[in-house]
């Protein structure tokens, strides 16, 4: 963050608007504040002063070209917006799985380790939309994979949700909050998560409607899966 702070021509992902657009660094905050002051001798006759800090210490702030939004961080964290730079959640995503997915947005900048704690939750929450049973999280994974013929990518995006989400909420190897990229990639990986098991399903699904019943009526599907 430090080398973005030096820099004059930030380029980056706005995360207000979305938009990958030119910054302005400002090079300086000044903030106001407020205070009561009273009289020795008229202790109850207060009155409201108001003095002006120039520079806040550790401060800095960019200001979107595209929205003309301002982004502050505090010693190279950014504290406003609290939203962070990851993607949405992929549309075929679940309404209650979104919930929890941009509950873990939201906390990212702040937490990581609560994000990748709520991004293990909403695969939980994925795997029983799906319908899939198993007692605990890795049963679920189990079955999954076991009833639909999942490649080793998907298994091993399965299992890093998991991994790292448990990690996240025990004293563990991982140090999540000096690991921030990981809590970040975990978002991407619960997104292609949905894209194997619902968006790929949903669009063969569509096109398969178009070809005449004729065509496909011999087809012999594994009727233990009805194509889900
Ligand atoms: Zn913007």
């Amino acid at each position: 963050m430090d080398d973005l702070f030096n820099s004059c021509d930030i380029v980056m992902v706005c995360p207000h608007c979305g938009v990958r657009s030119q910054h302005k660094y400002l090079n300086k905050i000044y903030g106001r504040y407020e205070f009561e002051v009273a009289p020795i001798s008229k202790p109850f006759n207060t009155s409201i002063q108001t003095r002006y800090n120039s520079n806040l210490q550790g401060f800095d702030a960019i200001q979107c070209v595209s929205c003309g939004n301002y982004s502050i961080y505090y010693q190279g964290k950014m504290i406003y917006p609290i939203d962070s730079n990851v993607s949405n959640p992929n549309d075929d995503m679940p309404e209650n799985v979104k919930i929890v997915y941009y509950e873990a947005k939201t906390v990212l900048n702040i937490s990581p380790k609560s994000a990748c704690a709520l991004l293990r939750l909403a695969l939980e929450m994925l795997l029983n939309e799906l319908d899939i049973s198993g007692r605990t999280l890795n049963d679920k994974i189990n079955n999954y994979c076991n009833d639909f013929d999942s490649n080793n990518r998907l298994i091993k995006a399965f299992h890093l949700i998991r991994i790292v989400g448990n990690e996240a909420v025990h004293p563990g190897v991982i140090d999540i909050d000096d690991n921030e990229d990981i809590a970040r990639a975990m978002f991407e990986i619960l997104n292609e998560i949905v894209d194997e098991t619902i968006t790929k399903k949903n669009k063969m699904d569509a096109i398969f409607e178009y070809l005449p019943e004729e065509k496909t009526n011999s087809i012999n599907f594994n009727s233990s899966e009805d194509l889900k």
